[in-house]
């Protein structure tokens, strides 16, 4: 008897329960050898007080078979309730979410018949760190975090899917015309990485005009790799262009986890009616058994699939008249799969796992931090002032000791002193720069200048040293600077 790979299973909320079971019954009549683990996760959970959306027991079973097949959950509205996917991804370190889109002409109705691409979207950094601050009564502040090594861990994962995939070229997307530091590390950490992947395709786009072509032209596109919150957005537009939300899966993989499920959400509208379309949690019930070993059933279920469709048995949301031969439910969709097992697509690509690997991918170790010489050089203070620009620096001034400069004073980014447009809008909350006279300074200069901006009433809220690495400057400037 063939050995069963353990896996930890959630049938969620709204449709999740209808899609899961669905999904399960196409698994086990194509011979998936699978043991299946069941966990409560989602609304029940949170309503019984658990703000995570997860109990404890769940870990246990996630760290134990670490594979996991999620039906989507509905995360409460109001009361503080955490994203269960966000502290699903993080806490189980999966940075690569993996999401291929790919359009289904002529069976499903989509503007763009030629797409087949996939968005690799880094999971763990950017925004999503929700690292947030109210500065004043009138701003608040989000982090944007982006590192070396999650950067190099994503990029390489997109060359090494591209190549293991048979897919020719990675396109990265940042907005580092703006973001020159967070956006630029990416870009640049882009370009370094595929000095090692010279046999395929790759190039660069500002985010704008690229998340414009991918709605527009996305035959242009391979393997798309993108920071968190642009592959979040970028993602969902993909899907949509496809012709549905209802036809995608995706996998969330880490070094040592990987999660897989569709990209729609509970559809709590349609919920316990029999209609929901279960071939997103499908295809990614299929991206799960090529991880763990079982490439040759999922090609078997990929392909009875693309039968299915190109057969036009449809579910409703893509149902169309002319096109579409049967209008069925999602248990006649799941028997219509099943009595397909072992027939190939006429039309459409079929599918071939048979030479991807098992386990994802093994990542080549991080490359070696190369060390820059860190100086001190001066310091931005953020406070709460309700009065003009030159009469903060009024204030100001006499606080500065000779061993610092007030270099500048930004509003909302932009300078406004010295100089400065008498247009700009200012807000409460100010940016003050102060850079060392003389080179380097000592973190004692930083607390005797707030020590004297303190005794002058001043009301800050944040300081953020400044330093250059080899002599460049680890800190924008300001706009208008
Ligand atoms: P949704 O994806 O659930 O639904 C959007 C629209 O698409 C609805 O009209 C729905 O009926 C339709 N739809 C979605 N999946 C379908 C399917 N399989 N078959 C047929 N039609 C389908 O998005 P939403 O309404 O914004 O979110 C509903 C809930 O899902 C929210 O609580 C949200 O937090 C949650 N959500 C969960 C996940 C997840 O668990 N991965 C992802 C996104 C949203």
């Amino acid at each position: 008897m063939t050995n069963k790979t353990a896996i930890t299973v959630a049938h969620g909320d709204g449709i999740g329960p209808e899609i899961m079971d669905a999904t399960l019954r196409i698994l086990d009549e194509a011979g998936a050898a699978l043991q299946l683990e069941e966990i409560k996760i989602g609304k029940a959970v949170y309503e019984s007080g658990v703000p995570s959306g997860i109990p404890d027991e769940a870990w246990e079973s996630l760290r134990k078979t670490r594979v996991f097949l999620k039906a989507p959950i509905t995360t409460p509205q109001g009361g503080g309730y955490k994203s269960l996917n966000v502290t699903i991804r993080k806490s189980l370190g999966l940075f690569a979410n993996v999401r291929p889109c790919v359009s289904y002409a002529p069976y499903v109705e989509t503007k763009h018949p030629n797409m087949d691409l996939v968005i690799i979207r880094e999971n763990e950094e950017d925004l999503y760190g929700g690292i947030e601050y109210r500065q004043s009564q009138d701003v608040m502040a989000s982090l944007k975090i982006i590192s070396r090594p999650g950067t190099e861990r994503i990029v390489r994962y997109a060359f090494e899917y591209a190549r293991a995939n048979g897919r020719k070229k990675v396109t990265c997307m940042t907005k580092d015309n703006i973001m020159k530091l967070s956006d630029g590390l990416f870009h640049r950490v882009f370009d370094e990485i595929g000095e090692e992947y010279k046999d395929i395709e790759q190039n660069h786009m500002i985010i704008d005009i690229g998340a414009a072509k991918v709605a527009s032209a996305p035959h242009l596109f391979d393997v798309i790799v993108m920071p968190n919150l642009y592959g979040d957005i970028v993602s969902d537009i993909a899907a949509e262009v496809t012709g549905s939300v209802g036809l995608g899966g995706s996998s969330n993989i880490g070094a040592d986890f990987a999660m897989f499920e569709a990209v729609h959400g509970s559809a709590p509208d349609i919920a316990g009616q029999g209609i929901a379309n279960p071939s997103g949690l499908l295809l990614g019930a299929v991206m799960m058994l090529v991880h763990v070993g079982q490439g040759e059933v999922a090609g078997k279920i990929h392909n009875a699939w693309l039968k299915t469709i190109e057969d036009g048995i449809h579910t409703g949301e893509i149902f169309r008249a002319g096109t579409s031969k049967e209008q069925v439910g999602t248990d006649g969709f799941c028997k219509a799969v099943i009595e397909r097992l072992g027939a190939m697509p006429d039309k459409l690509k079929a599918a071939n796992y048979n030479g991807v690997g098992a386990g994802g991918m093994t990542l080549p170790p991080l490359k070696p931090r190369v060390e820059e010489k860190k100086e001190r050089v001066g310091v931005d203070i953020n406070l709460n002032w309700d009065g003009s620009a030159d009469e903060l620096a009024a204030k100001i001034l006499p606080c500065v000791a000779d061993d610092l400069d007030l270099s500048m004073i930004s509003n909302r980014g932009v300078k406004v002193w010295p100089g400065g447009q008498p247009e700009t809008f200012c807000a409460d909350n100010w940016r003050l720069r102060f850079m060392g006279k003389s080179g380097p300074i000592k973190t004692s200069q930083v607390i005797a200048l707030m020590d004297r901006l303190n005794h002058a009433d001043m009301n800050f809220t944040k300081a953020v040293m400044l330093h250059t690495f080899d002599g460049k400057p680890g800190f924008s400037a300001a706009q208008g600077e």
